[in-house]
């Protein structure tokens, strides 16, 4: 390990997508030193150092992770790039009301129109491309005429275009992922004021008298504690709050519980978990699709995806949507099919959900992890569930097309009408979208963990600068918004914003 003795101007904790983004403008500035700090592996500047089934964007690895066989919903990398190593390549933009509720919260910086250039340079850094023509197979060429047929209109779904369907962008080019360590640090690594710091994991703050002091990390079995002028906290929606907690900043009596002295009351932390739970439709492929799936796999072009349908179920404001309609034919997500044979069906996804959870420390100790409760539908009006039948409603519409419909045999059991509220609760899973555990909020709101700036309550060097400062989830893939909201914060930090 390498470093200046009396520290660094700026400490990045988390290698992941935000702190990639961080530590890679921040270091621009040849005067400012700059150290990033990732748990898991740096597999280094070359592409050839990094696994294969990292690269491999035809598939969700699940090698690089922090718990292997955890639920799908706790599924979190652990690698300098972070999620950006393991997700599915896809970005999207939420609408206008998502960035209205956002700047209702923390002020104009967050409007759409603020946002913009940094979703531009967001785009422009991460090398985003359309999808190419060679890349849509039969299933997701005819998605598009089904989407088309049921009366959606074509969007952009990297705008606030409104309702409609589309292509993503994607940061994969012919099978590989470009990761946000590609994206950000290729470049910055060669900088002498930047260090990057693998296989060191954060175990905990030392906060004293409102200011962090220093740092402590596990790097090679041994101890170290790193010093920096300000402390960037960057470990994601699950290990952000985790590691504040265990710094004693989160709710007391909690933290009491778990054997951690409180140094700040925030009852915010770890709480406001949001997440966008989706029902998989399953359909039968025909032999027909099953075939032309089984060529295009050969080719080495098969992706399970290439188009969505962004939808209103009528309970979100009018030009926005909060329902994803993703239609899938390929190899399945989890588990195996005999050669020849594969998966097709369409989700549904709650886009923008009332339903909060929680992130809670079980032990004070750092290998343990945290638990997780998504709280999925249990918003008291029961709107998530509402949403959610609507959103499966329009999926069996969707199978029943004359462009999808010829294609797979028709949905059984229909479960948008006739699925009780447990069955459906019993077939959700996750998009992999999680937000709010340390949640920006107004002065006045007490559960709000960092101000309009990331600062942290109470704290005068320590920032949340991650996915788990957005105070509501867009009603989009994340990866693009976060890197957006990562590019506007380090033009904040650097005093240009
Ligand atoms: C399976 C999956 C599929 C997804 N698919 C998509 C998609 O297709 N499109 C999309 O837009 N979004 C997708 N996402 C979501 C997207 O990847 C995240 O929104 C984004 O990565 C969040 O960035 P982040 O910086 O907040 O966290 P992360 O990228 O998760 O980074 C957090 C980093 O902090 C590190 N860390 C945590 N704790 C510590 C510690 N104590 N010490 C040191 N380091 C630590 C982690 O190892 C990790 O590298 C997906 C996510 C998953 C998990």
């Amino acid at each position: 390990m390498t470093g200046p003795s009396a520290g660094y101007d700026v400490l990045v904790l988390g290698g992941g997508v935000a702190g990639c983004v961080l530590a890679s403008r921040l270091s621009e500035d040849p005067d400012r030193t700059v150290c990033v700090v990732e748990a898991g592996p740096d597999f280094g500047p070359d592409r050839q150092d990094w696994p294969a089934r990292v690269l491999n964007a035809r598939a969700l690895p699940r090698e690089e992770v922090w718990e292997r066989h955890a639920p799908a919903h706790r599924i979190r990398a652990r690698l300098l790039g972070g999620s950006s190593c393991i997700n599915g390549c896809w970005n999207t933009w939420g609408s206008e009301s998502d960035h209205a509720e956002w700047a209702r919260i923390g002020g104009p910086r967050w409007t759409a129109s603020a946002m913009e250039p940094y979703r531009l340079a967001a785009v422009e850094q991460m090398g985003l491309r359309q999808v190419p023509e060679r890349e849509f197979s039969p299933w997701s060429r005819s998605a598009l005429a089904a989407a088309a047929e049921l009366g959606f209109r074509e969007v952009d779904m990297a705008t606030p275009g409104g309702p409609g369907y589309g292509t993503p962008l994607l940061n994969a080019f012919d099978g590989v992922r470009h990761n946000a360590a590609f994206a950000y640090l290729e470049e910055a690594r060669s900088r002498p004021n930047l260090t990057i710091i693998g296989d060191a994991a954060v175990d905990r703050l030392d906060i004293r008298d409102g200011r962090v002091r220093g740092v402590s990390i596990e790097v090679d079995g041994r101890r170290e504690t790193l010093r920096a002028d300000s402390y960037l906290l960057a470990c994601g929606t699950f290990g952000s709050p985790a590691l504040l907690m265990r710094s004693g900043v989160g709710p007391a009596a909690h933290l009491l519980d778990v054997g951690v002295r409180p140094e700040i009351d925030l009852p915010g932390v770890g709480s406001n978990l949001t997440d966008q739970p989706g029902v998989f439709v399953p359909l039968a492929p025909t032999d027909e699709l099953n075939a032309a799936l089984a060529a295009k796999e050969a080719d080495g072009d098969l992706y399970v995806s290439r188009m969505l349908v962004r939808a209103s179920s009528g309970l979100c404001p009018d030009g926005s949507w909060d329902l994803h309609i993703l239609p899938v034919a390929g190899p399945p997500l989890f588990g195996k099919l005999p050669p020849g044979q594969y998966e097709a069906g369409i989700s549904a996804f709650v886009m923008n959900p009332a339903s909060r959870g929680t992130v809670r420390l079980v032990s004070a100790d750092r290998t343990v992890a945290p638990e997780i409760e998504p709280g999925f539908l249990t918003d008291e009006g029961g709107r998530d569930l509402a949403v959610l039948r609507s959103g499966l409603e329009i999926v069996e519409r969707m199978a029943a097309t004359q462009a999808l419909g010829p294609l797979v045999g028709p949905v059984r059991d229909h479960p948008a009408r006739d699925a009780s509220d447990q069955d459906l609760r019993a077939r959700l899973g996750t998009y992999w979208h999680p937000v709010g555990t340390c949640a920006m909020g107004a002065p006045d709101d007490p559960r709000a963990v960092v101000d309009s700036e990331a600062r942290v309550r109470g704290v005068s060097n320590l920032r949340v600068v991650d996915a788990s400062i957005l105070p509501t989830v867009p009603a989009a893939n994340t990866q693009l918004p976060v890197i957006a909201v990562a590019e506007m914060l380090a033009d904040l930090i650097r005093g240009a914003a």
